[in-house]
């Protein structure tokens, strides 16, 4: 980060405008939603700059600006649209001790000018470094049209009702009122009562938040996804962000965890094979623990959680502790593979079931009814499978499967590093170690990809290759 943001307080402050063409009356229109003193200096105004100097709002010199204008001046914009007479104002401008803004020349600038979504006393910046203007115009349009209208006015009602919300206690109380408020009902209240019936749902609010006890501790379990948080369900999102702990799983990506409020207790209960790790009874006291304290839970889980997350477990010990609990399902790791290598799961006249089986197991490797998943045409997706991958392929060709059997290996399924190889049965353990597979990785056996980007050398089955 090259820029910083900050919100700067230009009440009564002088700000300089040199240059009165169009360029100049774009940066004024924002500078004139502030209270700041305007100066702008030109030869030849345009006319919206007469206009706002006929109407008061600017001061206007029908001159070039000149040593000793930009005294005093906290900002001055250079908007001549002339490089040399930019770079001599800017001089002044630096000189006189104000900040100093080439329109459309960063380098030369102290800072620049953000695009702004406004919601007043709600400001949104949004700022590229100026590499990408078009990035942050479409992003603006997204903020623009999620944000009501009516925003800003119940951010000032709301701002002007501070006092006796503070009649709650700091915390999740004082929290869950605000949220209530600007979460639907604060919005609805105007709309059918105007600013009157805003403050009247205030009030009613309020005296509902002092009557209620302090909400029970809850817990979420919640399906995070493969990776990508676009795969993320909106009341997953909304859960995360809405969390007082979160306790998430090693697999759960940085972006996702970073969806939590920063006051939000995050905790990683990684269980690995490698490092210091969480045993499964260490996880459910932690979670218990915080919910009885009366806090909102969020237990993250890679993929879906009723997936190969030890999700029964979990819940054992929440009704064993008597709390309530809700399931939100996510994205399981063989549907994020399956749509990324363009394969469906399930095909008509191939395998009308699929089955999810894990490589691993208490005892170690998983036992299953090998014989069904021998014969041509089944379909299943293996999770945990690299390290299981010689067991399986004996198992199963023990059982009749045919050598060439299609398998597609999808690793980091919908991230950034995915990887997906086309092989067969046969080659699957040398496909797996040619193509050092290190990361989470599902084996899609019996089906073929449309696309795969990697495979492994196979001398012996042609079959085997780039899609
Ligand atoms: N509940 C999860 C599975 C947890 S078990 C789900 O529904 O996806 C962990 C296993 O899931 C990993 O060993 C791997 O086999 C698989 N897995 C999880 N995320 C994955 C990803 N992004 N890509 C490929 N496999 C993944």
């Amino acid at each position: 980060m090259r820029h910083f943001p900050i919100y700067l307080d230009l009440a009564g402050r002088q700000v300089v405008v040199s240059g009165a063409g169009e360029c100049a009356v774009s940066k004024l229109r924002l500078l004139l939603k502030t209270r700041a003193d305007i100066a702008v200096f030109g030869t030849e105004p345009v006319r919206q700059i007469r206009e706002w100097a006929a109407a008061g709002r600017i001061t206007l010199a029908r001159r070039a600006l000149a040593d000793g204008d930009a005294k005093g001046a906290i900002l001055l914009y250079a908007a001549n649209e002339d490089d040399t007479e930019d770079a001599r104002v800017a001089y002044i401008g630096r000189e006189a001790g104000a900040l100093v803004n080439i329109v459309d020349n960063l380098d030369d600038s102290h800072f620049i000018t953000p695009a702004i979504v406004d919601r007043d006393p709600v400001t949104i910046a949004i700022g590229t470094e100026g590499a990408a203007p078009v990035l942050a115009r479409r992003i603006k349009a997204d903020i623009e049209e999620r944000l009501p209208a009516s925003l800003g006015l119940l951010a000032r009602i709301g701002q002007a009702f501070r006092e006796r919300a503070a009649l709650l206690p700091m915390g999740r109380k004082r929290r869950d009122f605000w949220t209530r408020y600007y979460s639907g009902e604060g919005d609805a209240a105007l709309k059918q009562g105007g600013e009157a019936g805003v403050r009247a749902k205030l009030e009613e609010l309020l005296t509902d938040a002092i009557e209620t006890r302090q909400r029970d501790g809850h817990v979420a379990l919640i399906g995070a996804g493969p990776g990508d948080p676009d795969l993320l369900t909106v009341k997953a999102r909304r859960l995360i962000h809405e969390a007082d702990v979160v306790l998430h799983d090693r697999l759960v990506p940085q972006a996702i965890i970073e969806l939590a409020r920063r006051e939000a207790v995050i905790v990683e209960t990684g269980k690995t094979g490698y490092g210091p790790s969480w045993t499964q009874q260490d996880i459910n006291a932690l979670t218990v623990d915080h919910a009885r304290k009366g806090a909102q839970v969020v237990r993250l889980k890679s993929g879906d959680p009723a997936i190969f997350g030890r999700l029964d477990e979990e819940l054992d010990a929440l009704d064993e502790a008597g709390i309530s609990w809700e399931i939100v399902p996510g994205i399981t790791a063989a549907s994020a593979a399956a749509a990324s290598s363009g394969l469906s799961l399930t095909k008509r006249g191939r395998n009308s079931s699929i089955t999810f089986l894990t490589g691993r197991d208490i005892e170690g490797f998983a036992e299953h009814d090998w014989r069904d998943l021998a014969n041509p045409g089944a379909g299943a997706a293996i999770y945990m499978g690299v390290r299981a991958a010689t067991f399986l392929r004996g198992r199963l060709m023990m059982h009749g499967a045919a050598a060439d059997t299609p398998v597609t290996v999808v690793e980091n399924a919908s991230r950034p590093e995915q990887k997906t190889i086309a092989t067969t049965l046969l080659a699957l353990p040398d496909a797996l170690n040619a193509a050092e597979i290190t990361g989470p990785a599902v084996l899609l056996y019996g089906m073929e990809a449309r696309k795969a980007v990697q495979v492994a050398a196979n001398p012996i089955h042609e079959k085997a290759g780039v899609l």
